[in-house]
């Protein structure tokens, strides 16, 4: 299995603007190589000439010009071959598409590649063998650039850089697992992304099993085979962050996007925004990014909590409930995709650890009472987090029932071997609550409505493996 390990990177000012010199002379040599493109289109349109074709739709045609390009534009010997040739195979995909676009062999409309602006976006240096280019010392990461002449010799020598992996690297890994290695930045933050190839450990035998019934009011509700609850709190942090993006993002909404009117060598115009835009803009990236990294750490403690303790997660399949929610409809959209994102970590972790992540239908499972399995008539209310069943009288929290109707679905269908533990009812015997405080989880009592008296009553009966 091939997959990407994204590291945050800590880069000094000077070497900062060093990868900016490279990442922008990598852009450079795209925009000029689509220039020659441009005007090879032309020319073959017009003569149909083979050599023109050749250097354009081909694979490496674009590439094989990087040598002569270096002689005649010298600074290109500054940046790495690898990083060069990456720059000519990106437009040539680019091309590529294109034309199977034209050919109908894809979907979707796709453009002849357009001019990059380096400032709009950073162009991302491609190292794309193992270790060719770059080397790591335990938490050190060595780029080599291109060369520079030294003036005192009048001989060229090879340019190094060192940059510092943030946090430490995940213990699986190994320098073999890696093919290739991306150096991106957004807004002033760098990031070493790796390929890396790594052979995933089998799946073992499944002992402890929580079902989760996700949510609005948290992120999740568990329930476990060994009848303990958890209450997975939403994080905090996303409430405080997304006022302050709105706050960002209408005071940036109310400068004019096209402000300074400019005018191109060539007498078109086109417009700027304001600096004021530009400066509130920045800002919003920045909070952006922020939320992007604090979710998926956010996402990755739980999730790795999780497996620390479960062979086996299963997760309801999150059918969006309409009605009460409407109203918070963009923070509910949110919140799903945060549910998404939760999931999707939670089948990485399992696979890299060997275990098991699942989905049980959630249809019906908020409404049916899991003690007697009667339906409420008519629903519950989403804004009512405790009901009482019309059928048994039995008291009900209500994302707790829902999570143990999911593990009684779950158990139902397990295809996994299970352990001699899943013999007999599943009983909540203990509530607990999960709360993320930005470095860990902090386990508390549970609380959410919960009622300890009720314990004894929610012995429920669940289908269990033979033993
Ligand atoms: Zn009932």
């Amino acid at each position: 299995m091939r997959f990407a390990l994204k590291m945050r990177l800590e880069v000094d000012e000077h070497t900062a603007a060093v990868l900016d010199g490279q990442s922008r002379i990598a852009n450079w040599l795209y925009n000029h190589l689509l220039e020659e493109a441009n005007a090879l289109r032309q020319r073959y349109r017009e003569t149909q000439d083979p050599d023109a074709a050749r250097v354009l739709y081909t694979e490496r045609g674009l590439r094989d010009r990087i040598p002569a390009l270096k002689q005649e534009f010298p600074f290109l010997r500054a940046v790495h071959s690898s990083v060069l040739k990456n720059a000519a195979l990106r437009l040539s995909r680019a091309i590529r598409e294109y034309q199977k676009g034209r050919r109908g062999e894809r979907a979707g409309e796709v453009h002849w590649p357009r001019f990059r602006s380096w400032k709009r976006k950073w162009f991302s240096l491609l190292y794309d063998e193992p270790w060719k280019g770059y080397a790591l010392r335990g938490r050190v990461l060595e780029l080599s650039l291109g060369q520079s002449l030294d003036p005192d010799v009048g001989r060229r020598r090879q340019v190094h850089v060192a940059v510092r992996l943030a946090e430490p690297l995940p213990d699986w890994f190994r320098h073999e697992m890696v093919r290739q290695l991306r150096i991106t930045k957004e807004g002033r933050v760098f990031y070493a992304v790796f390929t890396v190839e790594r052979e995933l450990p089998a799946t073992r035998a499944v002992g402890r099993i929580i079902a989760i019934d996700p949510n609005h009011k948290n992120l999740g509700y568990g329930v476990d085979t060994d009848g303990v609850a958890t209450e997975i709190a939403n994080p905090w942090f996303l409430k405080a962050l997304d006022r302050r993006i709105d706050e960002v993002k209408s005071l940036r909404d109310r400068c004019r996007r096209k402000s300074v009117r400019m005018v191109r060598p060539d007498g078109s115009v086109s417009w700027r925004p304001s600096r004021r835009w530009q400066k509130l803009n920045a800002v919003l990236d920045e909070l952006w990014r922020v939320r992007r990294e604090q979710t998926k750490v956010y996402l990755r403690t739980v999730a790795n909590r999780l497996y620390r303790e479960y062979d086996a997660v299963f997760v309801g399949d999150y059918t969006p409930h309409g009605g009460g929610i409407s109203t918070r409809m963009r923070r509910a959209m949110n919140n799903q995709s945060l549910i998404g994102r939760f999931k999707e970590t939670l089948k990485w972790t399992a696979a890299r650890s060997g275990k098991v992540y699942g989905e049980w239908e959630e249809r019906g499972t908020t409404r049916t009472c899991s003690a007697c399995g009667s339906m409420a008539p008519g629903g519950i209310p989403p804004e009512e987090r405790e009901w009482t069943c019309p059928s048994c009288g039995r008291r009900h929290i209500r994302d707790e029932n829902a999570a143990l109707n999911g593990l009684a679905r779950v158990l139902e269908k397990l295809e996994v071997p299970c352990s001699g533990r899943l013999g007999g009812p599943v009983a909540v015997r203990t509530r607990r609550a999960w709360r993320f405080d930005g470095l860990g989880i902090r386990e508390m009592p549970g609380t959410a409505g919960g009622r300890v008296e009720d314990h004894a009553a929610s012995r429920q009966e669940i289908p269990s493996c033979a033993t």
